[in-house]
């Protein structure tokens, strides 16, 4: 099946948010995220347990999920701070929702006390979800090296929906 415009779109936002990620991993001074000692660090945090249910992760197969979702609305980095560790029913539920209201579906009665374990989480390394992408890619990271800024990678995932961009010279999609 070829794929859509939407499916396009998609998959350049989520490359997007992960290069910008690791230049806001870079920024706070952190090696960017990635790999299973990284997750395993993650998963230490919150003591081997699910950050939404608190089932204990051990012997189960243990998702990285994005706290804030990486999508176009809640625009969520692959980065330190916004990985947390899920069980595989949370991970399949949760989707694009927010995850104060998911605890709160979650956790029931022991939600205040899961929330402050997340902002605990959040604070330990500095991951601000309100924050303003365009700061991340600061001017000076623009001029060094050839890493695109962060305008111009807007530009590209704006671009994205647009299907001859992604198209290699004399490549074809959707075979
Ligand atoms: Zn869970």
């Amino acid at each position: 099946m070829a794929r859509g415009r939407a499916d396009i779109a998609n998959t350049a936002l989520r490359i997007f948010l992960q290069e910008m990620g690791a230049a806001y991993d870079e920024e706070r001074g952190l090696t960017p995220y990635g790999g299973t000692k990284d997750f395993a660090k993650v998963k230490e945090f919150f003591g081997g347990r699910c950050c939404y249910c608190d089932v204990e992760l051990t012997g189960l197969s243990a998702a990285q999920d994005h706290l804030i979702p990486m999508n176009k609305t809640s625009l969520g980095l692959h980065a330190w701070g916004n990985v947390v560790p899920a069980c595989g029913p949370c991970n399949a539920t949760k989707q694009g929702g927010d995850w104060r209201d998911f605890i709160i579906q979650r956790a029931g009665a022991q939600a205040a006390e899961r929330h402050a374990r997340m902002r605990a989480f959040l604070n330990a390394y500095r991951y601000d979800p309100g924050r303003d992408l365009r700061e991340v890619a600061s001017p000076q990271r623009q001029l060094e090296g050839g890493r695109l800024g962060g305008g111009e990678r807007l530009q590209v995932a704006h671009h994205a929906g647009q299907p001859q961009h992604l198209v290699p010279k004399g490549g074809e999609l959707g075979r």
